[in-house]
């Protein structure tokens, strides 16, 4: 089976090729940032849904009758009025690093005296099927945002989100947790069983 993934985030990528070559023996999973002359679409949604419907549609209108799949994500911090959320990216600027981006979430959060540190991931993925079907999936993971970064493993907020129930954060704890847990990994395995109920 074919699959395109709309993203030029490698991290996000590996994680979904891993979760798919799990539940799949024969798969080839090939990112958009390998199409020559190809430019990801402004995401101008205004919810991680129409930003991955935006990213879904503009790599399937290059690549037909194959699956396309595309996801937005992004952290919410409730004492942030749900920021960064579709901004995650790109909080600290447009070119900011996951690092610059860490350290203004910890200014933000000090700034506003914020006491609620309750935050989640959030995934909309968005599979469009060979014959044009658009399915939509999204995934969350609960957690809190810690004083301080911690861990190496991961990328963007992982250091600084400690998921409900564990002491760790993402960048601690590692792929395996994410692989089983994570907002990403709820969408993606939802499509999986979607998938497997067509065969
Ligand atoms: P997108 O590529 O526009 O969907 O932006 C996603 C951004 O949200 C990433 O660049 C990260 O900053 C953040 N993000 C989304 N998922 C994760 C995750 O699994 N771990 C850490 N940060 C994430």
């Amino acid at each position: 089976m074919e699959i395109w993934l709309a993203t030029f985030n490698l991290n996000k990528a590996k994680e979904i090729e891993y979760l798919l070559s799990e539940a799949f023996s024969s798969i080839s999973l090939s990112t958009s940032n390998k199409i020559s002359g190809y430019s990801p679409p402004p995401e101008t949604g205004a919810s991680f849904k129409e930003n991955a419907l935006i990213k879904a549609r503009s790599l399937s209108s290059v690549k037909k009758q194959v699956w396309v799949i595309a996801e937005d994500s992004g952290l919410e911090v409730t004492g942030l009025g749900n920021l960064p959320g579709i901004h995650s990216a790109r909080y600290a600027g447009p070119n900011a690093s996951d690092s610059e981006n860490n350290a203004k979430l910890l200014k933000m959060l000090q700034i506003r005296k914020v006491s609620d540190r309750s935050a989640r991931f959030v995934c909309h993925l968005v599979a469009i099927s060979p014959i044009d079907q658009i399915f939509h999936f999204e995934g969350v993971l609960e957690g809190s945002i810690a004083p301080l970064p911690k861990g190496i493993m991961g990328f963007g907020y992982d250091p600084l989100f400690i998921p409900k129930g564990q002491t760790q954060t993402l960048a601690e704890l590692g792929p395996s947790f994410k692989n089983q847990f994570s907002h990403r990994s709820q969408a993606i395995k939802q499509w999986i069983n979607h998938l497997k109920e067509q065969v």
